[in-house]
């Protein structure tokens, strides 16, 4: 018997959009058939989606939740946790969410991995998984440890190539370890996902920054620059080709220059996939000097026109395949507190609007049809990071996460609509469509604004990346 039926909505599925109806049991999607088809008598409950989009729940495949950051004042700030932005990614469509499991010195892979299921068992009302993050000096046991993590379900590793900040030390991984982690990744059949930025170049602009007193945050992008993109995306994706096998996710790209090396390498067939933020597709450095222009930036940073140019070109064509947030929820007076170029908080609050406004700039705005705007906000991430088709899929079989998005649906952001934060970037933005019906494995987690999910809904994914995505430039 189908525990609930989502009628005569415009359905977007793998093979394209139809009209049709979903039938949803034991947590699954059961049966897709043509309009009035299914049993509706014998159904726990039917939702009319008439005039409506159904699409699978958004995923946001890059946040930090109850992540630690160091305020100007040497404090230490804990952001919003998954049971809070959990809520409000609910509310904006999205259904899954990859955070980061912070692998420290002392610590073995799997030891890391239970630690930050201290902050998401049992407080996450979304499916969850990790990347690995990866500390500056790994352990003796790294390579053995990362293998064991990767074939336990673990098999996304996160490598930083800059420390970012000049204050901050043991982020970034020297080009002889990743190269060690690249031989495991490409063995094993994991997949690197890379914040890759020059540290030289980046080190080298704060010095000459200070030195100059343009310290203020506006000059961000003269810091975290587009050579500084440039440079080391193409040091990180030759080494990862002299390591055959080796497949790599380039994380928030933000310059031409990183779309440019990415679509070289895909061009010559490696595995290697972009993500990008709405953020750097829609803001530009010219936006650090609006009033609390800090609230727009994440590190590495916004950058010019020709750069956003080039992301958007990038979506169209294959170089860029996710659009993420980079989620950091904070209040606004901890978001602004830094003024500097060396102490301004990375990070966005943004999961919850991400795809209305994508709807809006996306579908409404730029003619891109409805499957590619679910490609890039859901199905693509499922793809890429192991989750497909269990995720990102309106198929029998795959998970019933459903967003049935309203497109009749006017208005603005608001901050004070959303549950994320005091703020919004994405404050005034035009809205064109809204999920008015948001489910996970067919739960109604939200409905007509009113919540009904709790911390304990949301489950762990394990995780297995196809042979088809490790084996060549894929999607
Ligand atoms: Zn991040």
């Amino acid at each position: 018997m189908l525990q609930l039926i989502i009628q005569g909505g415009d359905v977007v599925t793998p093979q394209g959009v139809a009209k049709c109806d979903v039938g949803i049991a034991d947590e699954k999607i059961a049966a897709i058939a043509a309009p009035g088809t299914l049993e509706a008598q014998s159904a726990g409950r039917v939702i009319d989606a008439k005039d409506r989009i159904v699409m699978p729940g958004g995923i946001d495949p890059h946040v930090h939740l109850k992540h630690p950051w160091m305020l100007p004042d040497g404090t230490t700030l804990i952001t919003a946790g998954p049971e809070h932005v959990g809520r409000a990614a609910l509310h904006g469509g999205t259904t899954t969410f990859i955070d980061f499991a912070y692998w420290r010195q002392g610590q073995s892979a799997l030891q890391a991995i239970e630690a930050r299921d201290q902050d998401f068992v049992g407080k996450s009302p979304c499916d969850w998984a990790y990347h690995i993050m990866l500390h500056s000096e790994p352990p003796p046991q790294f390579a053995d440890q990362l293998a064991e993590a990767i074939q336990a379900g673990y098999p996304t590793l996160k490598i930083f190539t800059t420390n970012i900040l000049p204050s901050r030390s043991g982020r970034m991984i020297d080009f002889g370890d990743i190269w060690e982690a690249f031989q495991v990744l490409a063995r094993e059949g994991g997949l690197g996902v890379i914040h890759a930025e020059d540290n030289d170049i980046v080190m080298h602009m704060y010095a000459k920054l200070i030195r100059e007193d343009r310290v203020g945050f506006e000059h961000l992008a003269e810091v975290h620059n587009q050579l500084s993109e440039d440079l080391s995306f193409r040091r990180v994706l030759r080494l990862a080709e002299s390591v055959p096998g080796t497949a790599i996710y380039m994380m928030h790209i933000s310059a031409a220059t990183g779309v440019s090396a990415v679509a070289e390498a895909r061009r010559r067939g490696l595995p290697v996939y972009g993500e990008t933020l709405h953020q750097y597709m829609l803001y530009s450095a010219a936006d650090y000097k609006r009033p609390n222009g800090q609230i727009y930036h994440t590190y590495p940073s916004l950058k010019h026109e020709d750069d956003q140019r080039a992301l958007w070109e990038g979506t169209r064509e294959g170089v860029i395949h996710c659009i993420a947030t980079d989620e950091l929820c904070c209040a606004l007076k901890d978001k602004t507190i830094g003024k500097r170029i060396d102490d301004t908080t990375g990070g966005n609050s943004g999961v919850e609007p991400r795809l209305g406004v994508m709807y809006t700039e996306m579908v409404v705005r730029r003619g891109y049809s409805l499957p590619q705007y679910v490609d890039l906000v859901s199905s693509n991430a499922a793809k890429i990071m192991g989750l497909y088709p269990k995720k990102g899929a309106i198929a029998v079989g795959s998970d019933a996460d459903i967003t049935i998005l309203d497109p009749t649906r006017r208005g603005k952001v608001r901050a004070a609509d959303l549950h994320e934060t005091d703020y919004t970037p994405w404050e005034g933005h035009d809205i064109f469509a809204w999920p008015a019906v948001t489910i996970l494995r067919g739960k109604i987690m939200v409905e007509d604004g009113n919540y009904f999910a709790g911390p304990s809904d949301g489950r762990y994914l394990k995780r297995k990346i196809a042979a088809n995505i490790l084996d060549g430039a894929a999607l």
